[in-house]
């Protein structure tokens, strides 16, 4: 069975957005083995839309419109769906009382024109949305089956994972795929693969796929068409293999998980609280924590000493010392999260100290970054050398990521 997404917005054609949805929706479907060779963007307009719809209809069976079902009048993607099917669109009146119901509780004013959000492709069922307004729409027909998602990444996302996936699993008749996500960090990609799919020799029924993203590596380990049981062994024998191996960047299987995740997990786990002290990295590394949620369990504050007379006034470090060993410099980064750690009475301090460019500093190359951890009474202190090529943001971003790993 051939997919194909077709995405609706002006804002895409003109270049204001990032088609993350396609993008998104391309990735589960491939990890569902349902195969796609051609995708459409379209603008908010409902000839092209339908003109869209009839050429997917040549050459994929599953079509995804994606986009557009807003309550305003440049929302035009249900209403040119249904034309293209020859259908027409369905009140769904329990979910439109429900709607209103819920807005008058909130004490908050529906539009009138949000009716427009509750309407579904006649002889097909509406998908319900988790965390929006607009329903989503799945119809088949004949050989072909059509599914409308709107276009707010959050909901769309939220409507393929909750919703779609359990869907299009039925549709591709149960064919097992198993499949676990193995994520890496501070390790290039081509390496990474080289060394993968070395260590996967021994196992011919695996494919694995990488994934780059800005902050982290993902690997997906797949095996098609085989008895779960025999799968998930020859998965799991073949995960401990590769992480034996690329253990010192590896931190964790899973699907939604990400590092800084994984850190609070485990902090919280032993009890420990952490601080930081942060320069080149100006407060990223603390934000970072902060974006999972839970995080106060294990943080409840830190530094951000961007000029080397805040690291004197604010954490306490003398003058004299900076001035000894450079701002740059496996000391710095140590006092740094050593009295991180004891102005906050963390258990654990970070510190980071380096040059994210574009110009250097005092003699050190862009790139040139030190990381200091205070635990215990031991301080470990470690340099990345990153590349000046990577930018000022990554260097940052890698900086806060390598950070992570380390704890
Ligand atoms: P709304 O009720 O917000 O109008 P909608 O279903 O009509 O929702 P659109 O109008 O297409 O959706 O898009 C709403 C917003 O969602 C866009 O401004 C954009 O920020 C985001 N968005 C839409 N399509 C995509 C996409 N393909 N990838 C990433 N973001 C998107
Ligand atoms: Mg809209």
């Amino acid at each position: 069975m051939d997919a194909e997404i077709i995405s609706v917005g002006t804002e895409i054609i003109l270049g204001q957005i990032t088609n993350t949805n396609a993008r998104y929706l391309a990735d589960q479907l491939r990890q569902l083995d349902i195969k796609s060779h051609w995708e459409t963007t379209v603008d908010d307009h409902p000839s092209r839309i339908i003109e869209a719809i009839k050429q997917a209809e040549k050459r994929a069976h599953l079509i995804f419109i994606c986009g557009g079902l807003g309550p305003t009048d440049d929302d035009v993607t249900m209403s040119s769906v249904a034309s293209a099917l020859d259908t027409e669109l369905e009140l769904d009146q329990d979910y439109w009382v429900k709607l209103q119901n819920d807005f008058a509780k909130r004490q908050v004013d529906l539009a009138p024109e949000n009716i427009r959000q509750a309407y579904y492709l006649k002889g097909g069922e509406p998908l319900s949305n988790p965390v929006g307004l607009a329903l989503g729409s799945m119809i088949t027909q004949g050989h072909h089956t059509f599914v409308v998602l709107p276009g707010p990444p959050r909901e769309f996302k939220a409507m393929v994972s909750n919703s779609l996936i359990p869907k299009l699993r039925q549709l591709t008749n149960g064919r097992t795929i198993m499949s676990a996500n193995l994520h890496f960090v501070g390790y290039p990609e081509s390496s990474l693969m080289d060394d993968i799919n070395h260590l996967l020799e021994p196992y011919p029924e695996i494919i694995a796929t990488s994934y780059v993203q800005p902050d982290e590596t993902q690997v997906r380990l797949t095996v098609y068409d085989l008895a779960e049981e025999h799968a998930q062994k020859i998965i799991n024998k073949a995960s401990s293999v590769i992480i034996e191996k690329l253990g010192q960047y590896y931190f964790g299987t899973g699907e939604n998980i990400t590092l800084a995740g994984e850190v609070v997990q485990r902090l919280a786990s032993h009890h420990y609280t952490i601080s930081a002290a942060e320069s080149l990295t100006g407060g990223l590394f603390q934000a970072t924590l902060c974006s999972v949620p839970g995080a106060s369990r294990v943080f409840e504050g830190g530094f951000v000493t961007y000029a080397t007379q805040m690291k004197t006034q604010l954490l306490g470090i003398p003058s004299e010392f900076i001035e000894q060993y450079g701002v740059v410099s496996g000391e710095v980064a140590g006092a740094m999260a050593k009295m991180s750690a004891e102005k906050t009475g963390a258990n654990i301090g970070i510190g980071f100290t380096g040059v994210a460019g574009p110009d250097t500093l005092d003699g050190h190359q862009v790139g040139e970054v030190w990381v200091g951890i205070q635990y215990d009474g031991q301080l470990i202190k470690r340099q990345l050398h990153l590349s000046q090529k990577m930018g000022r943001e990554a260097i940052r971003r890698q900086s806060v990521q390598l950070g992570l790993l380390m704890l």
